[in-house]
């Protein structure tokens, strides 16, 4: 069996860790034209206390086709894009819970759950269930199934409150919220706003990719700054303690 590390060695290479900073969206990390949050995250509501991507996941390149695909294969494919998929998690949760349970105002998060699939059918048998209640050796004992998507027919990337439905009451324990990629970030604070309703404290999220337009303005240039190998010593909540 490949250990974490040598599953995560094949990705060092691409992921690109986001840093805040100038024209950084302080909600979601999104690269902006100087404006303190971005186009997105102003239309959204934001229900997360904390929130730490892993990588920046530009379009058509491998992180995107990783992310996009992990879903839809099957076989030797699926058991390894989810084996890749869980030591990034493995690794970067290891080392940064802590930093995202302190940006949300917790000691800990006591659960763990994902962000659901918006469609029910594919809801069912979502591999990133399998990857945070199953394979991460630091998430596995926490997992919780506390969230399913509603049966209304909303906009797709839109906000709202009733995308989720709680599967049970909560009493003020913190949630770590996983998911595979954040676009507009909807579904996440879509499943925080549902989290919260149903009694869940700080609610904080990691995400594997944080999708991004390579082509807009000065976002090659920009990605392209980004050191790597990348870091895992640093997330991008506490890459400025350092
Ligand atoms: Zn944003
Ligand atoms: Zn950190």
């Amino acid at each position: 069996m490949p250990t974490v590390r040598e599953l995560t060695a094949l990705y060092e290479n691409f992921l690109l860790g986001p840093r805040p900073g100038e024209g950084v969206c302080v909600t979601c990390f999104n690269l902006t034209d100087g404006y303190r949050r971005c186009y997105a995250c102003t239309r959204s509501e934001a229900w997360l206390d904390a929130f730490a991507p892993v990588s920046y996941s530009p379009a058509h390149e491998q992180l995107h086709h990783v992310l996009a695909c992990y879903k839809r294969v099957t076989g030797e494919r699926a058991r390894r894009s989810a084996a890749e998929l869980a030591a990034i998690l493995w690794r970067y949760v290891s080392a940064h819970e802590q930093c995202v349970a302190q940006a949300a105002g917790a000691e800990f998060f006591p659960l763990v759950t994902t962000v659901p699939s918006a469609d029910p059918a594919r809801d069912d048998s979502h591999p990133l269930r399998r990857i945070v209640g199953e394979l991460v050796g630091v998430t596995r004992e926490r997992h919780r199934r506390l969230l399913r998507p509603s049966a209304m027919a909303l906009e797709p990337r839109a906000f709202s409150p009733r995308r989720f439905e709680a599967l049970g009451r909560l009493s003020g324990e913190a949630v770590l919220l996983i998911d595979d990629t954040w676009t507009t970030g909807a579904n996440a604070q879509s499943a925080a706003a549902t989290l919260k309703a149903a009694g869940a404290g700080p609610v904080g999220a990691v995400v594997i990719g944080r999708h991004i337009n390579r082509q807009w303005r000065e976002n090659d240039r920009r990605l392209s700054a980004i050191p790597q190998p990348f870091d895992w010593a640093r997330c991008v909540l506490c890459a400025r303690r350092r």
